[in-house]
């Protein structure tokens, strides 16, 4: 597995332009088809909260 990469680029959770961020899978659109997604790191830390809920993994201690 290659290592992910970081691009400085739009992130397209937070809308946020000309930050390192990362492609973290592909968006589907019925009418365009698949899209690359990308997000920064802090919206990343967001996502990975929530996907720790979805699958039910207790989030660490802060
Ligand atoms: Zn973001």
């Amino acid at each position: 597995m290659a290592e992910p990469a970081w691009r400085v680029g739009c992130c397209w959770r937070c809308e946020g332009d000309s930050l390192p961020v990362i492609w973290i899978g592909d968006v589907a659109n019925p009418d365009f088809g698949h899209a690359p997604f990308y997000a920064c790191a802090p919206c990343m830390d967001r996502l990975e909260a929530l996907l720790r809920a979805h699958f039910g993994v207790p989030s660490p201690l802060h």
